[in-house]
């Protein structure tokens, strides 16, 4: 299979990151997508891939740098002649989300001028994706695919439920944690996998500063906890993502940033920072996530 990181950062906007998504490719030609923050769409057709091609996607949670690509995404894909209903399996609360969007939502005068076209009122199914709201456990399962869901510990699960996935296809393991801080579940579905991609928002010296200034609470996992659960997990292969804009030399970002961030610190040997955090650790294959990132299993 391919696994292709269409975007890699973090909560705010970033010259040089997307938000989250990932397009699994399986041998026989079906993709698959895991979350669809901003930018996923046009990543896809940056690797030749037709959004209207992606018939399963799959959100670990609710955040909007998880999800906000929707509507562009499900609209992009109906007007490239989508065949039939997108499968969206979400957490509770898709439904709702999706139902506010498309026909009587948000996008519905969109829907009514461009459904006026032949060619679009014969696909209207493409507009229509099909919800699915899951728990933990197998959450999907068919002859070339299995994935399994936990909670993750980010968001409190009253407000809204997180989890990461650990997916079963052509004999290895994938597993994305999504954004969540070091716990059990994590540990449980990344066990033996053969690549584990895994959030890693900052490196130490801003995880420093944040418990200082006390800016929120912190519900992500440092390098050297990730490298602990890499260890831990027995990972055949470590890929660190949704950086957290601490390499950017965005002067927006850091003029935006600079109440919750030691912006001073913030530039590309962040990167390395992340690696040296990590490598105390894992001493495994790693990558740090950049946008557009192959890898073959
Ligand atoms: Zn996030
Ligand atoms: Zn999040």
């Amino acid at each position: 299979m391919r696994i292709v990181l269409l975007g890699t950062g973090a909560a705010l906007p970033d010259p040089d990151r997307c938000h989250t998504a990932i397009l699994i490719t399986l041998d026989n030609g079906r993709h698959v997508m895991l979350d669809c923050g901003h930018g996923a769409t046009r990543q896809l057709m940056r690797i030749d891939v037709n959004p209207a091609d992606v018939g399963d996607l799959f959100l670990t949670h609710l955040h909007h740098d998880h999800v906000c690509e929707l509507p562009f995404f499900v609209i992009s894909g109906w007007i490239l002649n989508r065949i039939g209903a997108l499968n969206v399996f979400g957490p509770e609360g898709t439904k709702n989300l999706v139902s506010h969007l498309f026909e009587g939502g948000a996008f519905d005068a969109d829907i009514r001028a461009r459904g006026a076209y032949p060619a679009r009122q014969a696909n209207m199914e493409a507009i229509r994706p099909h919800v699915r709201e899951y728990a933990p456990g197998v959450i999907f399962e068919d002859k070339d695919l299995r994935v399994t869901a936990a909670y993750m510990d980010h968001i409190p699960q009253e407000v809204s439920p997180c989890f990461g996935f650990r997916i079963e296809a052509e004999g290895k393991v994938v597993t994305f944690s999504g954004d969540t801080a070091p716990c059990k579940n994590i540990l449980a579905l990344s066990r033996d996998a053969d690549l584990l991609i895994h959030e890693c928002t900052f490196t130490e010296a801003f995880i420093e500063h944040r418990r200082h200034s006390k800016v929120g609470t912190f519900s992500h996992t440092s390098p050297a906890d990730l490298g602990k659960l890499a260890v831990e997990a027995g990972v055949k292969q470590l890929v660190a993502t949704h950086i957290g804009h601490v390499d950017s030399l965005s002067t927006v970002l850091k003029r935006a940033a600079k109440k919750h961030m030691p912006v001073e610190l913030m530039g590309p040997h962040q990167i390395d920072a992340f690696v040296q955090e990590i490598r105390s650790v894992y001493r495994g294959p790693l990558q740090i996530a950049h946008d557009l990132m192959r890898i073959d299993l």
